[in-house]
């Protein structure tokens, strides 16, 4: 006889763990399946993890959490051949008992949250990976089939968590093929260093950690960014791109992370250390108008599949969990009414979701992913002449100030002439309003 579970989670990343604990907490019946050899074998994220949404989800996580460094600084960098021009953000009221956002290795968190579910009563295999779901007559969703023998399995309701490729919503037609336009491919490096080391250079004491989101020449006039974050024992750095500027350009992603490490600014951050772990990911960027269909009969779709992750903030893994969390919260309210898991009653996730802060900030920067990738200046003229104006302002030579903001102006114009310039204020303000 077929095994039937209330239902399936597809996937033991954020968004599937939030699902399946949120489920299991409310005393459904789940199966989660995981291809990986355990939680977090597969997965990449850069990371800093964000705590309101697990907060919301596992309210005393912090107690046995493994995260590495709470983070009490955020530096914002611009860099150019050999210089760079940024802002930082530090707060000592950042050193509270209940940190607004730490570092973390995935990995650890993975496993830690499937712990944590199982604690629930949610049922975890790992080492099974999804092959197609299975519809009824109608096309209703009403389980999975897996690559064990025998593996098929049924669910009132199945909650796809399978990251960005999608392949199962791909495959029942629910999805179309991602645009290289809307997908970026990352790469990044833990490396291992002495805890010595990362105090000295980011001026830190106990878990204090620093994040620095970086842009400019590194991207090679791509359109992407980069980061560097440190952990307990270990800095994590990467670069990731679009994968329509990959397709275009002649540098592979592994050769950018190399001259990242190799540029001036960041190399006396991370020598010394030693790298343990390399890892290349996808990433959905195409924002709002990506967002595919999200339910239909028997199946809801989130995080990462769903597209939902708001590049313009770094933030992927707390869209994840909020997303994960809502579809399951509606699956239990609609168990508990003893209603069918239709479409229309499955649309209720949908408005949870527009009533939230995941659609809402996906909306809001809309036209970001579009603007971006038609007007690659900002990832190559701008940091050129930017670093190039800053580094003549900060020159004393005895050249007037007045004289200096005349060259500096002009330089502006020669790279980008008055309506250029116009035009990419204008483009700047559409895409982040
Ligand atoms: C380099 C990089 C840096 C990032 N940095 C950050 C950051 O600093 N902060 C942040 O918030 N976000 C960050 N993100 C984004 C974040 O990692 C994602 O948004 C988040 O992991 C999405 O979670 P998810 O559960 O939807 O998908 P995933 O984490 O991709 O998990 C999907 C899971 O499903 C499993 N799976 C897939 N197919 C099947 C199948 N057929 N059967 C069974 N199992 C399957 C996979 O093995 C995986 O475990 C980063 C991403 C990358 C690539």
């Amino acid at each position: 006889m077929v095994e039937k579970f209330d239902a399936i989670v597809i996937g033991a990343g954020p968004s599937g763990n939030a699902a399946a604990y949120t489920l299991a907490k409310q005393g459904l019946s789940v199966l989660q399946l995981e291809r990986g050899e355990y939680p977090g074998a597969k997965n990449v994220q850069g990371g800093i993890m964000y705590a309101a949404e697990l907060e919301k989800i596992i309210p005393d996580f912090r107690d046995d959490c493994p995260t590495e460094r709470h983070i009490i600084e955020q530096r914002i960098w611009l860099l150019g051949d050999d210089n760079y021009i940024g802002t930082n953000y530090r707060s000592d009221a950042f050193n509270t008992e209940t940190p607004n956002r730490y570092t973390i290795i995935r990995a650890n968190i993975d496993k830690w949250f499937s712990e944590k579910i199982r604690e629930a009563g949610g049922l975890q295999i790992c080492e099974t990976t999804v092959t197609e779901l299975i519809h009824d007559a109608a096309g209703k969703v009403i389980g999975v089939r897996t690559d064990r023998e025998g593996g098929e399995i049924h669910a009132d309701v199945v909650i796809m968590a399978d990251g960005v490729n999608a392949l199962l919503a791909k495959r029942s037609g629910y999805q179309k093929e991602l645009a290289p336009e809307n997908v970026a491919l990352a790469v990044k490096e833990i490396l291992f260093i002495d805890p010595e080391l990362i105090q000295q250079r980011f001026g830190l004491k106990g878990d204090e950690g620093v994040v620095i989101e970086i842009m400019g020449k590194v991207t090679k006039g791509m359109v992407g960014t980069a980061f560097l974050y440190t952990n307990k024992e270990s800095l994590t750095i990467g670069i990731g791109c679009l994968i329509s500027d990959f397709k275009q350009g002649s540098v592979p992603p592994y050769k950018m992370l190399e001259d990242l490490k190799n540029h001036p600014v960041i190399k006396p951050l991370i020598e010394g250390a030693e790298m343990k772990e390399y890892a290349a990911h996808m990433i959905p960027e195409g924002g709002y108008k990506a967002v595919p269909q999200l339910f239909g009969d028997g199946w809801m779709v989130v995080g990462d599949a769903a597209h939902f992750n708001n590049a313009a903030h770094r933030e992927g893994s707390n869209l994840a969990m909020a997303s994960g969390r809502m579809a399951a919260e509606t699956v239990a309210e609609l168990k508990k009414a003893g209603k069918p898991f239709s479409a229309a009653n499955l649309a209720a996730y949908k408005a949870r979701l527009d009533d939230s802060f995941v659609m809402k900030d996906l909306k809001k920067y809309l036209n970001l992913p579009g603007i971006m990738h038609e007007n690659k200046q900002f990832f190559g003229a701008y940091p050129d002449t930017l670093t190039a104006a800053a580094h003549n302002w900060f020159t004393v030579d005895s050249v007037d100030k007045r004289t200096k903001e005349k060259e500096i102006m002009k330089s502006f114009v020669k790279k980008r002439s008055v309506l250029g310039l116009v035009g990419d204020a204008i483009k700047l303000v559409r895409a982040v309003r």
